[in-house]
């Protein structure tokens, strides 16, 4: 299928790895040239040239962190005009309930909720102008089913989603589709890290703990970058016109929900 967008310009966000790189590459691949973020600039390099050479598409790199203000001035100024928007971030980190303070709050919401907003602001009036725009935001599954551990990330994400719930059907008369694209367990960095929390605290191998999370996963595998990438292009395309401020789940059946 010809996702219509080959020529456009995309600003991606936390892309040298994982869900971030995997719509960025997506994205390459369909002819859309890049500005993507990351705070290592070396690793952040190696996948711009990777993704060059691969798709022969330009890519702009701003080594820089997103959930700050100056982070994100400085990705806005060298992006320019920006016809897909895809927010991302890293995830808040995992904990207790009674332990988190009102600092930790304000971290997760910084990160997870008021970086994707203050993006939107930023860009939803020059596609609107342009009568053309599509925004992803990265959420996760948490936002229909929490989990436990990380209530920081339930909270600040849910946020995001409300706003986005309302926000997009304010923009999608004038070309402009706000959708959100929610991962369950992806193999990525994130994951890796969390099997390590899981098998630190039970006492179990790391390969025991992945074992352990595939188990909770009908399809008994994680979910790859490239099909989170392709499911992100996809809400990028022009064949998404009709479909406005959904959250699109990718977790391998994981939610045991008829809707
Ligand atoms: P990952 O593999 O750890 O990759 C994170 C990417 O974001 C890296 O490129 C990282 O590069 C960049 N990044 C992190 N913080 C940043 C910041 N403040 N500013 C700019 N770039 C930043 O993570 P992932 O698994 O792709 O997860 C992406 C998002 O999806 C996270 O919010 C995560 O919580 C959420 N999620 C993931 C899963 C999963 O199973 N993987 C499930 C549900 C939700 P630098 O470190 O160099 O900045």
């Amino acid at each position: 299928m010809d996702l219509g967008i080959k020529g456009k310009r995309a600003l991606v966000c936390a892309s040298s790895k994982g869900l971030g790189r995997g719509c960025a590459e997506a994205l390459a691949a369909e002819g859309v040239s890049l500005v993507m973020n990351a705070r290592g600039a070396e690793a952040l390099e190696a996948t711009a040239q990777a993704i060059r050479d691969a798709h022969g598409v330009e890519v702009i790199t701003v080594a820089a962190d997103i959930t700050t203000e100056e982070g994100r001035a400085e990705v806005l100024e060298a992006a320019g005009q920006v016809d897909i928007l895809v927010t991302n971030a890293g995830g808040p980190p995992p904990g207790m309930w009674p332990d988190w303070t009102r600092d930790d709050f304000i971290k997760a919401l910084d990160a997870n909720m008021l970086t994707p907003i203050a993006l939107m602001q930023a860009t939803l009036p020059g596609m609107m102008e342009r009568g053309w725009g599509r925004v992803v935001n990265i959420t996760s599954q948490s936002v229909k089913s929490p989990i436990g551990v990380l209530g920081l990330s339930n909270s600040a994400r849910t946020g995001l989603t409300g706003f986005v719930a309302g926000t997009a059907r304010q923009v999608c008369d004038k070309g402009v589709i706000i959708n959100n694209l929610l991962p369950g367990i992806h193999d990525t960095d994130r994951a890796k890290s969390l099997d390590t929390g899981v098998s630190e605290q039970q006492g179990i191998s790391i390969d025991e703990a992945k074992a352990q999370r595939c188990a909770t996963i009908p399809v008994h595998r994680y979910g790859t970058r490239d099909e989170f990438g392709a499911t992100c292009a996809f809400l990028c395309s022009q064949h998404v016109g009709f479909m406005v401020g959904q959250n699109i789940l990718l977790d391998g059946g994981a939610l045991p929900y008829t809707l």
